[in-house]
C-alpha cells in the first residue's frame, strides 16, 4: 500500500473503530501530509429501545460519542469526519442500496482513491461491521465514486486463514502515544477499551499490528 494515492477514506461502523483498528494508519497518513477522511455509519448510540427515556438516552449517548470521535480524529490527524446516522446495532436492517448511495455521495465530494473498510466477516463478526463491509465493497466495486478504485480491508483471522496476502502491517509501537490518546478519547467506552488494551500504557502484543489487505483494485480482485 506504499504507492497508495490520497486521500484515503475510511468507512467504519462506530465511533472507536478507527482508534481500535486504524489509528497508526491515520497518524502515518497525516504525517505524510495525506490526512484521511472518515465516514461512520452510526453514532454508537445503542441503548435499550422501546421507551421514550431509552430513546432520549440513546440520542444523548450518540451526541457524546460524536464528540469523543471528533476528539480522537483530531489526535489522529483525520481531516474530516462524517456520519450516516444509522441506528447503532441495526445497520443490517438499513436499505443497503440507499446506504451505498448516501456513502457514495459523501465520498464523491472528498474524492478518495482508496477506501478502507471492514472485511466481510466484520473482523469480530459484529453485524454492523459486516453490513458496512457490504456497503463499502459494493460502492467501490460498482465504481460509485469517480476515482475511487481501490478497496482495502482491515485484517481479520478469516482473511489470514483464506491465505490472502497482507498489504501492510503497521507496528503501533511507533504510534502508541497517539493511538493510546485516541482510544482514551472514547471516554464512554473505557471499560470495553481497557478489556482489549489494558491501561493503555503500552501496546498489548495481541493488538500490536494494524493489518490491511488489498481486496480489489481497478477491476482486479485480490491483485
Ligand atoms: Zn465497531
Amino acid at each position: 500500500m506504499d504507492g497508495m494515492k490520497t486521500p484515503v477514506a475510511l468507512l467504519l461502523a462506530h465511533p472507536d473503530d478507527e482508534a481500535f483498528l486504524a489509528a497508526a494508519l491515520c497518524r502515518r497518513l497525516a504525517e505524510r501530509g495525506e490526512p484521511a477522511v472518515l465516514l461512520t455509519a452510526t453514532r454508537g448510540d445503542a441503548g435499550k429501545r422501546g421507551s421514550e427515556l431509552a430513546a432520549a438516552l440513546g440520542r444523548r449517548l450518540g451526541e457524546i460519542r460524536e464528540q469523543e470521535l471528533a476528539d480522537a480524529a483530531a489526535i489522529l490527524g483525520i481531516r474530516e469526519v462524517g456520519h450516516l446516522g444509522y441506528p447503532d446495532g441495526r445497520l443490517a436492517e438499513a436499505d443497503e442500496r440507499e446506504a451505498v448511495e448516501r456513502a457514495a455521495q459523501w465520498l464523491a465530494v472528498r474524492r478518495p482513491s482508496t477506501l478502507v473498510t471492514f472485511p466481510p466477516d466484520g473482523g469480530n463478526g459484529h453485524p454492523d461491521h459486516r453490513a458496512i463491509s457490504r456497503i463499502g465493497t459494493r460502492l467501490v466495486r460498482e465504481r460509485r465514486v469517480p476515482g475511487l478504485d481501490r478497496l482495502v480491508y482491515i485484517g481479520s483471522e478469516t482473511l489470514a486463514q483464506e491465505g490472502r496476502k497482507e498489504a501492510l502491517a503497521l507496528d503501533t509501537k511507533a504510534f502508541w502515544p497517539a493511538k493510546a490518546a485516541a482510544l482514551a478519547a472514547h471516554r464512554s467506552q473505557r471499560d470495553t477499551i481497557s478489556a482489549y488494551f489494558g491501561d493503555l500504557s503500552e501496546a498489548p502484543e495481541a493488538w500490536r499490528f494494524e493489518r490491511f489487505y488489498l481486496a480489489w483494485e481497478d477491476g482486479r480482485e485480490w491483485p
